[in-house]
């Protein structure tokens, strides 16, 4: 069945769009049928729920960090996380500048902006993002590189409402990819689209769609 699901959704992407399998409150059992019909990349909301799964599976599993992180938990993940979507304050971009610096590891992360007109949803708005880039603590950061954007559009029916949020994040990600105080860091990524809404993220430039419940049905 996930087997299924996963392979209808890949023959559905343009090539170039990765896809996080996102797994949050599903087994592992789950997780390694995704595994073996050759699925690496996972996405998880939860700290704890991450670090057990990261110990119990295989190690050439990579794991995305999609969830609202708290400063006090970086550390936990520091370690293994393959990309930190939901970067949305400097405080806690260094935070996780300092773990990777203890452990001498360069730490993907993307920045997640506020689309949605949603006060529920996290992330910086244009304004943030800015102050943050040319912040000087934002320069002096060695242990971290900035892979590119992250969005949540709002949950609605109404498309329009979702191709504009969509289309805004693109906007913002090709004004700022050029960004000198991007430099040196590896800026590709704009990170969008959901079950319900990939197909809209796609068309306005998402190289990475994050799909849990098409692929391992609805959550409890
Ligand atoms: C849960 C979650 C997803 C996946 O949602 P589905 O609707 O199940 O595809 C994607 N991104 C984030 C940030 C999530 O929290």
């Amino acid at each position: 069945m996930v087997a299924d699901k996963l392979h209808h959704i890949k023959s559905t992407l343009p090539q170039g769009v990765k896809l996080i399998a996102v797994s949050k409150k599903k087994a592992p059992v789950d997780i390694l049928e995704a595994y073996q019909a050759g699925q690496r990349d996972f996405g998880e909301n939860y700290v704890q729920e991450l670090t057990d799964k990261y110990e119990e599976l295989p190690k050439d599993i990579h794991w995305h960090f999609i969830g609202h992180l708290q400063r006090n938990k970086v550390k936990y993940i520091a370690p293994f996380v393959h990309l930190i979507h939901g970067i949305d304050s400097l405080k806690l971009l260094l935070e996780v500048n300092k773990q990777g610096k203890k452990i001498n590891r360069v730490i993907p992360v993307l920045l997640q902006i506020h689309i949605a007109k949603e006060e529920s949803k996290f992330g910086l708005d244009e304004q943030e993002l800015k102050e943050l880039l040319t912040s000087d603590e934002f320069l002096a950061c060695e242990n971290v590189n900035v892979r590119g954007l992250m969005g949540m559009a709002t949950f609605t029916k109404k498309v329009d409402q979702i191709k504009a949020e969509f289309k805004e994040l693109q906007g913002l990600y090709h004004n700022y990819r050029k960004h000198p105080h991007l430099k040196n860091h590896a800026f590709t990524e704009l990170s969008m689209g959901m079950s319900q809404d990939y197909t809209e993220a796609i068309n306005f430039g998402s190289t990475m769609v994050r799909i849990g419940s098409l692929i391992f049905g609805e959550r409890n």
